[in-house]
């Protein structure tokens, strides 16, 4: 028998955790059994015709080879144009460098700017790779939280600053919040940006959601005075454009971190694939209608699923303006039915009702002294009517 001897550090390496609920899902699924699935982040809506139409295009023109590894310059110069206008910053193509997907710039956000030892601050609940990543390359993570309120989550900023410590070295912010779909005020990110000012902290932004948003605007952390030159904007396709499988993303960055991140493309996927980068020039350059009809789609499955939630007396959350996640506050339902453990209370809801959804084990180490317990509720891959009929089955489930 082969003994296995990995590398420490694999034992460091976290994961996402909702892809358990999935196959619990599959299996409860495979015995027969109707699933709705509000666990996943995953989207059931096509790409738009004229995205994949370019991409089939760029194959039958041949564009299947390697391109340069920070990206074509089509693509980066869209990038520029589009992210720096939306966020009333100025961009170039040398300040974007394209990856697979939106993920990769959180290990490469890490793996250039951040030395072991080095404290990172992350937001927890949040999207779990932060954590993973930090772990993985051996700095210290410093979890900051978020104190429930009755328009949603804010973050806890005394209790943030009280964290920071000399060693701290970057600070990675998600609006438009998975799983939370918490936002910013205006005053929020401006003692953000104070403290990455005061502490001489990198950012890494983490925008996915920034356009996958039902009223108002979405605001960018970079876009306040002295951030841009201490920022990384993570930037994707996935969510805007119903691109999850595709992997197309990019790094928006300081010309010399773009560089970098350039460099780290080289050492380990080469490039992003040379046709889907012409896709994604299509999603920025050309007919712009087939993002709003999936935001429309989103918007009347957020209203089915808040209106299910809230009047549900033993749920609370508050009306989401943006991504596609609604966090509920789960205590009393898990009261009313005898749990003191929310990930047995999403087990047995899934053998009972057939709903299945994570919780907040799923999104960061449980921090001492947190008071309640939370459940995420995605609804970009389920429609309005099972969304209506998952959630009347959850209901009658709880108060049975
Ligand atoms: N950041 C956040 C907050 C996310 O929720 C996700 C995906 O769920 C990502 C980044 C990565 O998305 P992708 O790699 O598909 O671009």
């Amino acid at each position: 028998m082969i003994i296995m001897r990995l590398a420490h550090r694999i034992g460091s390496l976290g994961t996402e955790s909702a892809f358990l609920v999935s196959q619990a899902a599959r299996d409860w699924a495979a015995r027969g059994n109707r699933v709705f699935p509000f666990h996943l982040g995953d989207i059931n809506l096509p790409t738009p015709a004229n995205i994949v139409a370019a991409q089939q295009q760029a194959i039958a023109q041949g564009r299947t080879g390697y391109t340069a590894p920070a990206g074509i310059p089509e693509l980066r110069a869209a990038l520029a144009d589009d992210v720096g206008s939306r966020r009333g910053l100025r961009y170039g193509p040398e300040n974007v460098a394209v990856q697979p997907g939106g993920k990769p710039v959180i290990t490469k956000f890490i793996q250039a700017l951040i030395n072991p030892g080095d404290e990172v601050l992350y937001p927890v609940p949040g999207f779990p790779i932060y954590e993973s990543q930090i772990d993985y390359f051996g700095a210290v993570g410093v979890p900051y939280r978020f104190v429930e309120s009755a328009s949603g989550f804010v973050i806890d900023l005394d209790d943030l600053t009280a964290r920071i410590t000399p060693r701290t070295r970057a600070l990675i912010f998600n609006n438009q919040q998975n799983p939370l779909a918490a936002e910013s005020s205006p005053s929020e990110l401006a003692r953000l940006a104070e403290l990455a000012l005061r502490h001489d902290l990198w950012v890494l932004s983490d925008e996915a959601y920034f356009e996958t948003r039902y009223s108002g605007d979405s605001h960018s952390l970079v876009s306040l005075p002295g951030m841009q030159e201490r920022s990384i904007i993570l930037y994707t396709f996935s969510k805007k454009y119903a691109m999850t499988g595709w992997r197309l993303g990019a790094a928006i960055a300081p010309v010399k971190i773009a560089e970098i991140v350039a460099q780290l493309n080289v050492n380990d996927e080469s490039c992003t694939s040379q046709f889907t980068q012409w896709a994604g020039v299509e999603a920025l350059r050309g007919d712009p209608s087939g993002a709003l009809v999936i935001r429309q789609e989103l918007r009347r499955r957020r209203d089915a699923l808040y209106d299910a939630v809230v009047a549900m007396p033993t749920f609370r959350a508050a009306r989401p303006e943006a991504a596609f996640y609604l966090y509920v506050n789960v205590s009393d339902a898990m009261r009313n039915r005898g749990f003191s453990d929310v990930d047995a209370f999403a087990s047995a809801a899934l053998k009972a009702t057939g709903v299945a959804f994570c919780t907040r084990k799923h999104f960061g180490r449980v921090l001492p002294g947190e008071p309640d317990h939370y459940a995420r509720f995605a609804y970009s891959g389920i429609g309005v009517d099972d969304i209506r009929e998952g959630m009347s089955r959850l209901a009658a489930w709880i108060s049975d």
